[in-house]
């Protein structure tokens, strides 16, 4: 679990790639091929699904923050497993 890091540095959802074209007519997306990288959060936010833009720079940072997140919940599952069996031997031996 210590390898985890901070648990602020997670972040919820996933982090993915969309093409699009901005709409400038002399842009070079405009033959809609060439289009426009744009990285984004997707997460749900009291329930409901919600988008948002990530900027380049930030791209890396918000990768691993959403990757933290999957390492804990993995982690989190692996403890509560191990924790079951404990339960289910303590029920035993009482
Ligand atoms: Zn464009």
């Amino acid at each position: 679990m210590r390898s985890l890091g901070s648990l602020r540095d997670m972040l919820p959802g996933s982090c993915v790639e969309r093409q699009r074209a901005c709409g400038r007519p002399n842009c070079h997306c405009a033959d809609g091929k060439n289009l426009h990288s744009q990285f984004q959060i997707s997460v749900l936010v009291d329930g409901k699904p919600m988008v948002f833009n990530v900027p380049a720079k930030l791209v890396g940072q918000v990768r691993r923050q959403v990757e933290m997140r999957h390492r804990f919940d993995a982690a989190a599952a692996t403890v509560c497993g191990i924790n079951l069996r404990r339960l289910l031997k303590q029920k035993q031996e009482l």
